[in-house]
């Protein structure tokens, strides 16, 4: 359990809300990477109660706040869902009552960190902007509050589909385990044309590094998948459900469709699978599929037969708008 007890799950603020809203049954959602640890943080929640109440876990999709799991905690009549590992997903209004905890980080080493970022400034008028997960929240706002060479600017959460705006910053750090925000980050940056330099940092191994080349790698296959999806005419559309249920989007593609003569199928989609691709013999009967639910899953499906485009990328092609690149739409 050593891992779980690096990691802040708020247990004192989760028993006074159910204590608070006298909460009889519960909806327990983590992100993936936590799933471990709910059996240890389920223990810890009755035995700070006074009284029994029901828990359920949710096994559905989390991959973000986009996906809390509202239909199962309707299912089950649950009076509070509580959500680890995301806060809430923007312009999105959930229908159960849903308390997010972020699982913060609390093992950093915060001087390492903080001096990695101060060796950065240049002169006491540059500005260093930092944004994160999650999982360094507190952290990330504690940084820029003691950084002392330059300022510092705390720029907030960064989720796969809405990146920070890096506006006024010298240079945007982005503090996070893996690659996956900084290099959405970048690709952000770069569809709108954007200066700033992006680094990211490591906050688990304090490696900093500069993801250019990893983003001009994922460049050359999305311009490549989005010439091969040019004169697509059957497309297969993916709609996903929550968050990732994007009306305004879906409308305003199958419009465009429908001026460039193409013909579309919508799919409504929980978690997107190579076996339902697969089964629907997706290579032989489209020509291209456009992923309206998550941006990143048309990452995730690079090497699939036909091109699996975001929704950007089939704007900037029937736009006839190719010579930039658009993320996420
Ligand atoms: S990138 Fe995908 S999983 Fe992440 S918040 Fe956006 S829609 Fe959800």
């Amino acid at each position: 359990m050593e891992f779980c007890n690096e990691f802040d799950f708020e247990i004192e603020k989760v028993v006074k809300a159910i204590k608070t809203n006298d909460v009889r049954k519960v909806y327990i959602q983590s992100s993936e990477g936590f799933q471990r640890c709910l059996k240890l943080v389920i223990d810890r929640i009755r035995d700070l109660l006074d009284r029994e109440i029901e828990i359920f876990i949710s096994a559905n999709p989390s991959y973000g706040s986009c996906l809390v799991d509202e239909f199962g905690a309707k299912d089950i009549n649950a009076d509070l869902i509580i959500h680890f590992g995301h806060t809430p997903y923007p312009n999105y209004s959930y229908s159960v009552k849903t308390l997010f905890i972020p699982v913060e980080y609390i093992q950093v080493n915060y001087v390492k960190l903080l001096e990695a970022i101060e060796n950065l400034c240049q002169d006491d008028s540059h500005k260093i902007c930092l944004a994160t997960t999650p999982q360094h929240i507190s952290m990330a706002k504690s940084i820029c509050d003691n950084i002392k060479k330059c300022r510092c600017i705390y720029k907030g959460i960064i989720l796969g589909c809405y990146p920070v705006v890096s506006e006024g910053c010298n240079e945007l750090i982005v503090i996070s385990g893996g690659k996956f925000h900084c290099i959405v980050q970048s690709l952000f940056e770069s569809s709108y044309g954007k200066q700033t330099k992006i680094l990211c940092l490591d906050p688990y191994n304090y490696n900093l590094w500069d993801p250019t080349k990893d983003v001009e790698k994922i460049l050359r296959v999305r311009m490549w998948k989005m010439h091969q999806a040019i004169d697509a005419k059957n497309w297969l559309i993916i709609d996903g459900f929550y968050g990732q249920h994007r009306e305004k989007l879906l409308s305003q593609l199958t419009e465009m469709f429908k001026v460039h003569n193409k013909y579309f199928t919508i799919v409504k989609v929980l978690k997107l699978d190579r076996d339902f691709l697969i089964n629907m013999e997706a290579n032989k009967n489209f020509d291209a599929i456009v992923i309206v639910s998550c941006p990143y899953l048309a990452f995730d499906f690079a090497d699939f037969d036909k091109p699996v485009l975001t929704v950007g990328e089939t704007f900037a092609i029937l736009n006839n708008d190719i010579n930039r690149y658009i993320y996420p739409w």
